[in-house]
């Protein structure tokens, strides 16, 4: 199964979904780390999460989901933007131990536990969300955010396997947040909480959603495929470098001979010799016409 994202509607209910299916760009994250079993996990689901929250956006831009804290495990991060190009990385902390593998959601990330959503349109303003992170898991605290940011009911639903990941979001649709309705969103809600991590996880999309909802009418959508890509460049790697000043950068060269930058996400190398640090800061970088 190829890794994608699918949208789905109702059509007797004012309900839409999107289900996430991943494989391959799981696999191209975790063989880049060594993360333990559940660290890997969990950054699986949020790369699930971070496609589904991409899903609801409705420009161009990118979605960066993060968690962050003080305990054994510092920092989980995920950007994904409306190409469905997805990175993610871990970070430990000093304390992380074997006996932080059983520990929940709020004691990895200890008591300054935090969950930011960063959206980054192409065009506009740039806007942050944070909640604690004080759910059980992370579909939880993801749902925090939607009750604290957004006014349309939203669930989510994740799950992560062996290198491998899936995601099923309902959100009600804008103007249907009435009464009336209020007997369709829980009934959907309690027939979806009967899906099984290995069925989100394994079962074809049509497959899946018959099973929990074979009473409804479902309208399946095209689905969109979802790839590992990295968005670092020696571009941007250029300036990252400009930014630490002329007389770090010529330390740097004089220390080491050359500077070479690897990229955390992807471990992409970027070596800079004496000639490249030159002529970048003579304004000659790789946007320009190199000699070798
Ligand atoms: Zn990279």
């Amino acid at each position: 199964m190829s890794d994608q994202v699918q949208r789905f509607h109702f059509s007797d209910s004012p309900v839409r979904g999107e289900l996430v299916q991943l494989g391959g760009s799981v696999e191209e994250v975790l063989e880049r780390h060594d993360y333990p079993e559940r660290v890997a996990a969990l950054l699986a689901e949020a790369m699930a999460a971070s496609v589904l929250l991409t899903s609801t956006l409705k420009f161009a831009g990118s979605l960066i989901l993060q968690a962050r804290g003080n305990g054994p495990l510092e920092t989980l991060m995920v950007e994904c933007n409306h190409r469905r190009e997805l990175r993610a990385i871990a970070g430990l902390g000093e304390d992380w131990s074997p006996a932080s593998d059983a520990m929940t959601l709020a004691q990895l990330f200890g008591s300054e536990g935090q969950l930011v959503i960063t959206i980054d349109p192409e065009d506009g303003q740039r806007y942050q969300g944070i909640v604690p992170l004080d759910g059980d898991t992370l579909a939880e605290c993801l749902e925090h955010y939607f009750a604290q940011s957004e006014q349309l009911p939203t669930r989510l639903w994740l799950a992560a396997g062996d290198e491998c990941a899936a995601g099923l979001l309902l959100q009600v649709l804008p103007g249907h947040d009435r009464p009336e309705d209020a007997d369709i969103w829980p009934r959907l809600c309690l027939l979806t909480d009967t899906v099984s991590a290995p069925e989100l996880l394994a079962l074809p999309a049509t497959e899946l959603l018959f099973r929990l909802y074979h009473e409804e009418t479902v309208v399946l959508h095209e689905s969109t495929g979802v790839t590992f890509n990295c968005s670092c460049s020696r571009e941007r790697t250029e300036l990252v470098l400009l930014s630490l000043g002329e007389a770090e950068l010529r330390g740097i060269i004089a220390e080491q001979g050359a500077i070479e930058v690897s990229c955390q996400f992807c471990n992409q190398e970027y070596r800079f010799d004496p000639v490249d640090v030159e002529q970048l800061l003579r304004g000659g970088g790789a946007g320009t016409e190199r000699l070798h």
